[in-house]
């Protein structure tokens, strides 16, 4: 288990002061100016070194990512945009950061924007997040009072302005490309890439969009040094890692650990086990809705990192795990997934307007077991139609839960139709 003192996130649960002064006393905001009068290539070697990769769901190294941005200025200006829109079904460990340990991602945001050459930085939150909005606001007024942001921002001579903007709640904001369009002020829609963002982003411009949890953790990484965060986790899967569980645990939280941590371990120490007990485990959902369930018994022996869960047919995503007993219509927990994701559908592309809508719909009558048994196949192939043929990822998101679904309970759905077909239609499928 993760020892207290190795710990990034000390507030994560506002028990303690989480004002400017209760920052500092914690270590934060200690030596900023030390760490970029070390200079931009020093940071990103760091971040490299660390083996940090980004904490949004694609897990993308982060010091690669920043290495993409032009070294010198061709005379636009460079932007970083923090990803804070959280929207995915199941995600909620940004929301404790800027809830409570917000000066962790302000100090992040500062030497992060430093090494892309970008003076001016964007926060985007989603929306929904009112509360999470107004403390973190309040910490960024607290950090240009102390002169920590603004003109010659913490004493380093490097001139920074950090702006919180609130989005209007459309879960494809999260999109990068869509935030940044929505950044602009107009629709939220996905972006043809490329250009990518480091090329052409904000106004054109070169822009880096990285999630809250990625640049938080960036001063501690630099505080103290690559090596540590690197010892946590396996390799190519290091640091420490917000996981965020919830549904049938006996004490959903979410929780800071160390990457690569045994499934087990990370529900028996933190969640107060399965309800009901292990045998009692149906299926999980390891990283935010968007990835594919697996099933409870493949679980099991699950190591909690990019690649084991890769090699599980899954995905470690955003580490929201969600927890599903043998109480659980799972059926009726994708088709709802499913009409969430038609539901935010921006509309652009065709196989994601239609197909969302579509497989929503195929889904409806497989919880009813008012069906074909062929039609499973049907659905499986428009699935498979709909993935990789779109601008952006939330067709694959629409089109994962179900592939995860028939793969792992396909039986379950042919023995409903049975069911439905000979009047044996039990409670399982509620209306
Ligand atoms: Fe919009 Fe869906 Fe196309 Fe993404 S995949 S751009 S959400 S229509």
């Amino acid at each position: 288990m993760l020892k207290d003192q190795d710990r990034i996130f000390t507030n994560l649960y506002g028990m303690h002061d989480r004002t400017l002064k209760g920052a500092q006393m914690r270590g934060h905001w200690d030596g900023t100016a030390g760490i970029i009068e070390k200079g931009r290539d020093w940071i990103v070697q760091q971040m490299k070194d660390s083996g940090l990769r980004g904490r949004g769901g694609a897990g993308f190294p982060t010091g690669l990512k920043w290495s993409f941005m032009p070294k010198e200025s061709d005379g636009r200006p460079a932007y970083l945009v923090v990803n804070a829109d959280e929207s995915e079904p199941g995600t909620c460990k940004d929301r404790e950061i800027m809830r409570h340990d917000p000066h962790t991602l302000i100090e992040g945001c500062l030497i992060a924007s430093f090494a892309m050459n970008a003076h001016t930085c964007y926060i985007y939150i989603r929306g929904e997040y009112i509360r999470e909005r107004e403390a973190l606001q309040a910490a960024i007024d607290e950090a240009y009072d102390a002169g920590l942001l603004g003109k010659n921002a913490a004493g380093s001579g490097w001139d920074f302005d950090l702006f919180l903007h609130h989005g209007a709640g459309a879960y494809i904001c999260g999109e990068e490309t869509a935030l940044i369009e929505s950044l602009e002020g107009k629709k939220g829609m996905p972006r043809m890439k490329p250009p990518f963002p480091a090329g052409a982003g904000l106004y054109g411009c070169p822009t880096t969009v990285n999630n809250v949890e990625s640049i938080a953790v960036v001063p501690t990484i630099l505080r103290r040094g690559a090596d540590w965060f690197s010892s946590f986790g396996r390799p190519n899967n290091a640091g420490t890692k917000l996981f965020g569980i919830s549904g049938h645990v006996n004490n959903p939280c979410v929780v800071e650990e160390a990457m690569s941590i045994s499934f087990e371990e990370l529900i028996d120490k933190h969640c107060g086990g399965i309800r009901g007990g292990w045998d009692n485990l149906k299926a999980v959902i390891p990283g935010g809705s968007s990835v594919p369930c697996v099933t409870g018994e493949n679980m099991r022996d699950a190591i909690m990192d990019f690649d084991a869960l890769k090699e599980k047919g899954s995905s470690l995503g955003t580490a929201a795990v969600i927890v599903m007993d043998k109480q659980t219509d799972i059926i009726k927990a994708i088709w709802r997934l499913s009409k969430f994701y038609k539901h935010e559908s921006c509309g652009q592309c065709t196989p994601c307007r239609e197909g969302t809508g579509w497989m929503m719909r195929v889904m409806d009558r497989l919880v009813k077991g008012e069906a074909e048994v062929e039609e499973i196949d049907m659905l499986l192939s428009v699935t498979k139609q709909v993935e990789g043929h779109t601008i952006c990822a939330l067709g694959d998101a629409a089109a994962w839960p179900i592939q995860g679904l028939i793969k792992n309970f396909r039986e379950e759905i042919e023995d409903r139709i049975k069911a439905k077909r000979t009047g044996r239609m039990g409670a399982m499928a509620a209306e």
